[in-house]
């Protein structure tokens, strides 16, 4: 399984740079808090090493940026431009986006410890088109003109309307699993529909929401517009709390996000959340073994299985269990691992030693609860934060592995015997974020589709997303959708307005 560390991608010269420059905060469209700050070190997942450090932001830091923000939401320096004119810098940012590319996909790899392939064709690859996507709808923005029917006074004629207004200051918090990805679902859809943004990446994963930032403002964001802050879960806090902060865009774990729903409520403050997913796969008696491992390999294993959408729940028709559990364990087993710098290795580092080592806790437990680790399992012998992808069998519905989220390169395999069973196994979760059928028998599709309670249900493929197809989740998974046509409605107020004439 081990690779030899024989082809890494060689590193532009700017990347090396950038990555090992000073790092300060975003603020009011310059650099500052260059020295002086706490400060909080940055690992290269493949090998352990200190890369770079970016600001622990305090309090005071977080108050700057979002005064910075609201002073020019207040002015209108961002949403007092005609709608074109927001598109157009937006659509320059994408472009900017598209033409440093190589260079964003070598420090989200170098940071983030992913694939290389995946840093260069979803997360870098896939923004462009998204972004344009979003800062199309900028023009888009409509309200409505009602009839008043009741309560008119004898004579009166009314005109009644709604209009869509920016909500104000957006506190955007990102995760580390897709890092510039995720953070571009929340600061597009806040630009696009007139607000201001702070923006906080992970502590883990801060350096390309650090270069982002200057090509927006290359792109003509004037100061203020987007703000960006490093620091840890006490930063992402402290921008929950500000008082000027109208409404939180947040993805990240469930837990993270209860803790941001129970502040929120003290204000009513807006918020949208991204949360996690214990994703059930379904493989029906008619899924060909060969296609049906194929999918779970790319469901459960992709991004080292660091995916909220992941296929970390594998339900297979008993019919084909046994030759399924066989085939995914053999691929499993052979899946090449290396730095995420070595285009030819599928499995990678995962994202911190933290995390790496949250993992194996999780397979240890599984084994003391009675479950069979039937390949990988291990914490190979080699620099960096691996782990060995995994397949386990044998693990009751109730036991923790089947039911916490792992965000790891590892999936549980059972058996069910119904399409009854087969619903009841993939629905008793408290999440809901997405679910996959793999099989090619339109009447039983057509019966799975609605019974499944996730947010997206795929067929016959597994983490497919588009900028045009709503993303969010069911229960405990989230609140809101991100994508589609409605993607600026949750950052915009609905104002009604009557005139009487
Ligand atoms: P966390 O919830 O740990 O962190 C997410 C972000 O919140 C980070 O920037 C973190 O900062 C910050 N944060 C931590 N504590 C607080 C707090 N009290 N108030 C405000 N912000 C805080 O998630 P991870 O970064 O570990 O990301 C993995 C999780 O994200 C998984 O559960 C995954 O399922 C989920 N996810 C969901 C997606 C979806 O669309 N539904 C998509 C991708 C991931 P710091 O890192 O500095 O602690």
């Amino acid at each position: 399984m081990d690779k030899a560390v024989d082809n890494l991608t060689p590193l532009l010269a700017g990347v090396r740079t950038f990555v090992g420059r000073t790092h300060g905060l975003f603020i009011d469209g310059d650099w500052r808090a260059l020295d002086g700050k706490d400060r909080l070190a940055v690992y290269d997942p493949a090998n352990g090493a200190k890369i770079a450090s970016v600001v622990n932001a305090s309090g005071d830091d977080v108050d700057r940026a979002v005064r910075s923000a609201h002073d020019a939401f207040e002015a209108g320096v961002w949403s007092g431009l005609a709608p074109a004119e927001r598109e157009r810098i937006l659509l320059r940012f994408a472009d900017l986006v598209e033409a440093h590319a190589e260079e964003l996909a070598q420090i989200e790899t170098l940071n983030q410890g992913k694939s290389i392939n995946i840093a260069r064709y979803v997360d870098i690859g896939g923004a462009p088109a998204y972004m344009r996507y979003i800062a199309g709808l900028s023009t888009k923005l409509h309200g409505e003109t009602f009839d008043v029917s009741i309560g008119a006074v004898p004579g009166a004629r009314y005109n009644a309307y709604t209009r869509r207004e920016p909500v104000g200051v957006v506190g955007a918090i990102a995760p580390w699993n897709f890092p510039m990805m995720i953070g571009l679902w929340k600061i597009m859809p806040a630009l696009a529909a007139g607000c201001t943004v702070v923006l906080k990446p992970s502590e883990v994963t801060p350096l390309t929401s650090l270069r982002l930032v200057e090509l927006a403002h290359q792109a003509g964001l004037p100061a203020g517009a987007l703000n960006v802050i490093t620091g840890d879960g006490r930063t992402g806090q402290a921008l929950v709390d500000h008082p000027l902060i109208s409404k939180i865009t947040f993805t990240g774990s469930t837990a993270t996000g209860k803790a941001i729903a129970r502040s929120a409520a003290d204000r009513m403050l807006r918020t949208s959340l991204e949360l996690g997913g214990k994703n059930p796969a379904i493989f029906l008696a008619d899924a060909p073994i060969e296609k049906a491992v194929q999918g779970a390999v790319v469901g459960g294993f992709f991004n080292n299985g660091q995916v909220c959408a992941a296929a970390s729940r594998l339900y297979v028709d008993r019919t084909i269990y046994e030759p399924f559990v066989a085939a995914l364990s053999e691929a499993v087993r052979g899946m090449s691992m290396g730095p995420g710098l070595d285009p030819g290795a599928q499995i990678n580092p995962v994202v911190s030693a933290q995390h790496r080592d949250k993992i194996l806790g999780h397979i240890d437990q599984a084994r003391r609860d009675g479950a069979r680790v039937v390949a990988g399992g291990q914490r190979p012998d080699r620099p960096g934060y691996y782990v060995e992808p995994t397949v386990i069998v044998d693990a009751a519905p109730q036991l923790a592995i089947s039911r916490l989220e792992v965000f790891g390169p590892l999936v549980t395999v059972t058996p069910f015997d119904s399409e009854d069973e087969a619903i009841a196994l993939a629905n008793d979760s408290p999440m809901g974020l997405t679910a996959s059928l793999w099989t090619n028998d339109l009447n039983k599709t057509m019966a799975y589709i609605p019974r499944l309670k996730a947010g997206t249900v795929w067929v016959n493929t597994h983490n497919m997303i588009d900028p045009n197809m709503p993303f969010g989740g069911y229960k405990e998974s989230g609140v809101g959708r991100d994508f589609g046509i409605h993607s600026l409605d949750s950052y915009t107020e609905v104002k009604s307005v009557c005139i009487a004439y």
